[in-house]
């Protein structure tokens, strides 16, 4: 059976750690979060961030704004808290309603407050290989972080990573860089018979999909890790056993835990994994940016 790569176990290690050094600041490392309109996920996520910002001793200002808000409105938001020196950090939480130019809102980030580190300074500073300027996005930070805390060799290693998206899938492709991995990427035109055979040829597979349960048993082989980012409301039609938790509908994985978990060398679950360390490598990063303003 498979090691369980838990991210819960090390939320609360890292949980400690981040404490420590807030207890040495002379002010309250504060997050600006910018929600605009109330998408249910979204507050959901805004609330497992502001709840372990209370307990590492960092502040969230949750910014609720309308969903019918201007592009505008928002950018001169937003440039509002790029002068308050009482905010380190600024995150527009996403997804944003389709009208609305995420590239432009974004780039209206002070970079230096762009803890997501998706401004495109940020984003070329990381894909050059400088993670001492560029923040890393938290996603990508949390995968690496979770591959070190469990000793899983990257350097060298041949690493596949299914997904390509601005937030999740290059990011991580830019961290296995800066680490020496040999990387490969798969995306929705990949044809599925190269996906198994890339996938087979891996040491460790990254998967950031968001099709629930969608990687079962045939894409892998005894020895691999497998590291899953995807977090997905499970939708009917999938195994009852897997779906049911109290009578709810529960998250899942895009990898079907259960059945790959007795092939492979360790996984990641959903929930409880990737997520935990993303919510963790967000305050790291808000922790770095408070020490480069003050
Ligand atoms: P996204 O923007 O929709 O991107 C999905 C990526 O997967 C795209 O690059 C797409 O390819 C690729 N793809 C889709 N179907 C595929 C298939 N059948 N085979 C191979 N590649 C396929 O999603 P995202 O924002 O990256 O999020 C991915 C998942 O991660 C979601 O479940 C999301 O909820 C989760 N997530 C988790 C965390 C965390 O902290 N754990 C954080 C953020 C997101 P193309 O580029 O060709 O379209």
């Amino acid at each position: 059976m498979a090691l369980n790569l838990s991210g819960k176990v090390l939320q609360d290690k890292y949980a400690l750690i981040l404490k420590k050094r807030i207890s040495t600041f002379k002010k309250t490392p504060t997050l600006a979060i910018i929600q605009v309109g109330t998408l249910p996920e979204s507050t959901s996520y805004i609330q497992q961030k502001k709840i372990f910002a209370s307990k590492i001793g960092a502040a969230v200002k949750h910014l609720i704004l309308p969903t019918n808000i201007s592009e505008k409105s928002l950018i001169s938001y937003i440039k509002s808290l790029n002068k308050n020196k009482n905010i380190q950090g600024i995150i527009v939480q996403l997804p944003i309603p389709k009208r609305l130019n995420v590239y432009s809102i974004i780039e209206s980030i002070d970079p230096m407050k762009d803890v997501d580190g998706l401004h495109s300074l940020n984003v070329k500073l990381v894909s050059g290989g400088d993670e001492k300027r560029g923040f890393v996005p938290a996603t990508a930070k949390g995968v690496m972080n979770l591959l070190n805390a469990y000793h899983i060799p990257v350097s060298g290693k041949k690493f596949l990573v299914i997904g390509r998206s601005m937030l999740v899938g290059r990011p991580i492709i830019s961290a296995l860089l800066n680490r020496d991995a040999t990387v490969m990427v798969a995306h929705h035109k990949t044809k599925p018979t190269d996906l198994i055979k890339l996938s087979k040829m891996a040491d460790s597979i990254i998967v950031a999909v968001g099709q629930p349960l969608f990687f079962g048993p045939s894409y892998f082989r005894k020895g691999q890790v497998v590291i899953d980012v995807g977090i997905n409301l499970a939708k009917k039609g999938l195994r009852e056993e897997i779906v049911q938790k109290n009578n709810k509908l529960k998250l899942v994985g895009d990898v079907d835990f259960e059945k790959v978990k007795k092939i492979v060398k360790a996984i990641s679950p959903v929930p409880g994994g990737v997520g935990a360390m993303t919510v963790a490598a967000l305050f790291e990063n808000l922790i770095s940016a408070y020490q480069r303003q003050i």
